[in-house]
């Protein structure tokens, strides 16, 4: 094959003949599959799907591109079918997408198959009718009757009687055949469909900006046309949304669309109202709540164009928008913005890739930026944009540390606690109770041998839930049933040490019996609807007392809430994971961000067995950014991100030992690949392997393999040349591994 170009035999064959299809296949193999075409090789344009024959199966892939066959072409096989006349996704997004297969070291298929919505993947058309309403036409509305077809005319009429267009849901409730009655009325032009229309252009702005959010949506207004990158740092309430919908108005209005990417699905529905109302424009979401019909409508309406905004989460940030003008990424730090397994993409910094070669402004918003992007901003990356009041006038909650220790604590809860907690409910205001950790209580331990009942699986213990009469692990999800007895020494005294969110839930409605309280974690939302039914409870007033987890922390709005309890503050303080107090502080201050909303002010009370502790003194006293700056410090002198690059193999065995040799083997082979690099071998260092902070997991043994390097390109080379031999070495067959680049912990 090698010297054929000029060669008469080259000129005289058919160029098909010798051209194969390079098609990525959602498949653990970290390269892509030789096929050979199925009629012209021009019609396999880059970006459209193919089926094909693999293994015993027929799967759907991307075609990637075409090129000289570089094995024996007897040996290929054809392609089954061509899915596409032109690409599901646009040379824009097939860059993105093999860039973060590169750069993330992951199977390009398998970063194709996160892009596409499930109904392309699995080779549905891409022709999807969107969902429309129904109206009459003028035919129909002189049409009173129809004989012989009293559902027809049953079903005209009702549409008559709610003026204006019906949905096919509301149809569906007045007679369940509608999709068969109403196909004949629409043949006979009596009915036809109507597509809500939308006019950004007659959007009005609710709320006049004040100084800070006018500034900051001029400084985005001024570049619009090009790469930019703005970090709007603003306390809670302080109105970046406000900043968002601003800018958005006038990238809607000059013909372009935006794409606005969420850590949580919990946060679409009340930034959606808000873009729909505002804007008057249509807003697409996408995120795992929907059903893949769903799914398919909206990733649709974002590539044919007709979708002003695309609000989601993560993997939204791989979808085409030809027009697109805006990126927005809210709660930029959070870390479910970064996939945990699978392809371990980060949302937000392929936003920012994407923006950067797309030429238009992305925002990265938050209260309390990521240690990342406050650094990116002081090498002058980004252009901080702060907003440090709250926009509708209330003030700033009062954050006070108390003693979370001995005699000053009652079922967990603090007596300075306790004693506000009467004031403000004798006032008529909302507590919200937050503790991190749900279940009854966190350790079931033996008064007789002091022995815990443990998780046989994890390396850990099981939590008590009081209410299921269940010891679950939160690690793994066993569960058996509370013991009556010590499994060790068969007493029958066992105590409950530690609070979670149902002991403190039982404790506060025991003691302010006059009190609704209410509790808002994963166990007492886990039936659909019903985060809904307590966040409702939680925002009217209703419920008094709210005790939850994160759920609590994040997003919502509980203008009632005057008091702030945040116990066990202090986990943070001693996690073993690096990020681990950065994370305590984002955290303490979204719980406390709830807090006085309205125009009541609000006090929050950070309990904590270590109340001294000098960061946490900063935090409460001087705030998030002096909090940050301290932290950067101390990254910086011990070398951990932003000012290193990290990358974490991980490796989990059924065996004991199993993991660790494999990672030996792999630090073994890194060094003899690597050995006459001299960058490499100057810059990375490999540190393990050392078993996980949790050793057993689900009945796994968990170890690690860490690679630092203080510039990003020799740790690429290494992990480029590590990479195959990860999958091919004998021993990859009795270990699960993982690699994992810029890992948001080291669990
Ligand atoms: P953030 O996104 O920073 O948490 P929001 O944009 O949600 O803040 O604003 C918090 C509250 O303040 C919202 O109810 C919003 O409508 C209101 N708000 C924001 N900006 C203004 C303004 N300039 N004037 C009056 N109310 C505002
Ligand atoms: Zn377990």
């Amino acid at each position: 094959m090698q010297e054929k170009s000029g060669s008469l035999l080259f000129d005289e064959l058919d160029q098909d003949e010798l051209t194969i299809v390079k098609v990525a296949i959602a498949v653990p193999l970290s390269r892509s599959f030789d096929y050979l075409p199925d009629g012209p090789v021009k019609k396999y344009l880059p970006g459209c799907r193919v089926r094909v024959p693999f293994g015993r199966m027929q799967k759907v892939g991307v075609v990637l591109g075409t090129g000289p066959a570089t094995i024996e072409i007897s040996k290929l096989k054809k392609v089954t079918e061509l899915l596409d006349v032109s690409p599901v996704l646009p040379d824009e997004i097939l860059e993105l997408v093999n860039w973060a297969a590169a750069y993330y070291h992951h199977p390009v298929g398998e970063a194709f198959a996160t892009a596409l919505p499930i109904m392309l993947r699995k080779g549905s058309s891409k022709e999807i009718e969107r969902p429309c309403d129904y109206a009459l036409t003028d035919a129909g509305q002189a049409t009173l009757e129809i004989k012989r077809a009293p559902a027809q005319a049953a079903l005209l009429n009702f549409i008559r009687s709610s003026d204006g267009a019906v949905s096919a849901a509301e149809c569906r409730l007045f007679d369940d055949r509608w999709s068969t009655v109403i196909k004949p009325l629409i043949k006979k032009e009596l009915v036809k469909k109507v597509w809500p229309e939308y006019n950004p252009n007659e959007s009005t702005p609710v709320v006049t900006l004040n100084e800070e959010q006018r500034l900051a949506s001029e400084k985005l207004h001024e570049n619009l046309d090009h790469y930019y990158c703005a970090l709007i740092d603003g306390i809670t309430g302080s109105g970046k949304t406000e900043v968002y919908l601003d800018v958005a108005r006038t990238v809607i209005q000059a013909g372009k669309q935006v794409l606005v990417v969420l850590p949580e699905i919990g946060l679409t529905p009340q930034l959606v109202a808000r873009f729909r109302t505002a804007l008057a424009c249509q807003v697409e979401v996408l995120h795992s709540g929907l059903n893949d019909t769903e799914r398919m409508l909206a990733w649709h309406a974002a590539a044919d164009g007709s979708a002003h905004v695309l609000i989601g989460t993560r993997s939204a940030v791989f979808t085409p928008m030809p027009g697109l003008g805006l990126i927005v990424v809210d709660e930029e730090h959070d870390g479910s913005l970064k996939q945990q397994d699978g392809f371990r993409y980060q949302a937000r910094d392929l936003a920012l890739l994407r923006a950067r070669k797309a030429k238009i402004p992305i925002a990265l918003g938050s209260a309390t930026p990521s240690l990342e992007s406050l650094h990116n901003a002081q090498k002058g990356l980004y252009e901080t944009l702060y907003l440090r009041n709250r926009a509708a006038g209330a003030k700033l909650p009062k954050m006070i540390s108390v003693d979370g220790r001995g005699s000053e604590v009652d079922q967990g809860l603090s007596r300075r606690l306790l004693l506000l907690m009467d004031e403000v409910l004798a006032r008529g205001e909302q507590v919200m109770v937050f503790i991190n950790r749900r279940g009854y209580a966190p350790v079931l331990m033996c008064e007789a041998c002091k022995s815990i009942a443990d998780c046989d699986h994890c390396d850990a213990h099981m939590t008590v839930h009081a209410y299921s009469g269940r010891l679950r692990c939160h690690h793994c999800g066993a569960e058996r049933a509370v013991p009556l007895a010590c499994g060790a020494c068969e007493a029958t005294e066992l105590v409950n040490v530690g609070v979670g969110t149902e002991r403190i839930d039982e404790f506060l409605s025991e003691k302010f019996p006059d009190y609704k309280v209410l509790r808002i974690d994963r166990d007492s939302t886990r039936r659909k609807g019903e985060l809904q039914k307590h966040l409702a409870a939680a925002t009217d007033g209703s419920a008094n007392i709210l005790v939850g987890t994160q759920m609590l922390a994040k997003g919502h709005n509980f203008p009632l809430v005057t008091l702030v309890g945040v116990i066990d503050a202090d986990r943070g303080l001693f996690g073993s994971d690096f990020r681990a107090v950065e994370q305590m502080g984002q955290l303490i201050l979204q719980v406390a961000g709830r807090a006085g909303r309205a125009k009541k002010p609000g006090v929050v009370l950070v309990q904590s067995r270590n109340p001294d502790h000098p960061l946490l003194q900063v935090l409460l006293a001087e705030g998030y950014t002096e909090f940050a700056n301290q932290l950067l410090e101390e990254r910086q002198l011990a070398q951990w991100p932003p000012f290193v690059y990290v990358a974490l193999l991980r490796a989990e065995s059924v065996s004991k030992e199993g993991a660790k040799q494999y990672l030996s083997e792999m630090k073994r082979l890194i060094r003899s690949l690597t050995d006459a690099d001299a960058e490499i071998k100057s810059k990375v260092s490999v540190l393990g392997p050392a078993h996980a902070p949790m050793e057993r997991l689900a009945g796994r043994y968990r170890a690690q393999l860490l690679f630092l390097s203080p510039v990003r390109k020799p740790l690429h080379k290494m992990l480029a040349s590590l990479r195959p031999n990860l999958e091919i070495h004998p021993l990859s067959r009795k270990v699960r591994w993982s690699l994992d680049i810029d890992p948001h912990d080291m669990l």
